[in-house]
């Protein structure tokens, strides 16, 4: 048996990742890189407000119609070829139907006077996909189960919370993806190590200057999660800010340069 996600393997008698606490499949994962030939084009889904349950409903199909695919966390890659085959199985994951709403208990109601009808959608969705029971009053509140109610108030805060960054960088900064990008996260995290080590060195700060402004402008590449991206921008134009200044404090270029360092470990 194996995880799908993590791709580790287990003896026939476990039925759980021990890692990723999700359900496990029959068949060996494919690595994201494998999937489709050399050169071949893919494209990603970013899933991660799905619970488990949900990305492994996405992963059963797909195996089901025969579509190679990998995971990445919880990104989805599958050959650009089959895009439109994947599309429409996870469609039906996603509208897969949710538990029905108990009468007879007792409820929450959230005002929805400030979402629009886009946010409100992604809202739904998430609730969906965590298996969370709900409904619409007559008055276009969200109403949900007293005992949910911890888990829809993460579950909002979580969607709010993507949603402004999405506003905020959606459409600002510049795209980058692919070698340069890539060249570009190695060259900072490489700066980032040797300004930990040596504060003042003076071409690695120079060069930092410019690439980690160049870094902090690019706005979340495709396949990335976007609140980890915005974390990214904001080190890297704080280690911008830290560098300008004239007496900086070489505690404070170490500090920076170490959390860049270990923020841009977990991309590459
Ligand atoms: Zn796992």
């Amino acid at each position: 048996m194996y995880c799908f996600q993590c791709g580790r393997e287990y003896v026939a008698e476990v039925s759980e990742c021990v890692e990723c606490g999700v359900e496990l499949v029959d068949e060996k994962p494919t690595p994201p890189e494998e999937v489709g030939g050399e050169n071949e084009p893919q494209v990603a889904y970013e899933l991660f407000e799905w619970s488990f349950e949900a990305r492994r409903m996405v992963d059963q199909l797909l195996t089901g119609e025969g579509i190679a695919h990998g995971w990445q966390g919880a990104v989805l890659i599958v050959r650009e070829a089959d895009e439109d085959r994947a599309d429409a199985l996870i469609e039906q994951a996603e509208t897969a139907e949710g538990p029905r709403l108990d009468p007879d208990i007792d409820k929450v109601a959230y005002g929805m006077e400030e979402w629009s009808a886009e946010a409100q959608s992604a809202l739904v969705d998430a609730l969906g996909l965590a298996g969370v029971a709900h409904e619409f009053d007559a008055d276009g509140d969200l109403v949900v189960a007293e005992e949910d109610e911890e888990r829809v108030d993460e579950i909002v805060e979580q969607v709010a919370r993507r949603i402004a960054i999405e506003d905020e960088l959606g459409e600002a900064g510049t795209e980058l993806e692919g070698l340069a990008l890539s060249d570009l996260i190695g060259e900072v995290h490489g700066l980032a190590r040797k300004l930990d080590r040596n504060p003042g060195d003076a071409k690695s700060t120079l060069a930092m200057v410019k690439q980690a402004g160049t870094l902090a402008d690019v706005r979340t590449p495709f396949g990335f999660d976007s609140e980890r991206w915005a974390a990214i921008r904001q080190s890297s134009s704080a280690m911008v800010g830290i560098l300008s200044t004239e007496d900086r404090d070489e505690d404070d270029v170490r500090g920076a340069a170490s959390a860049l360092h270990e923020q841009l470990a977990g991309v590459i």
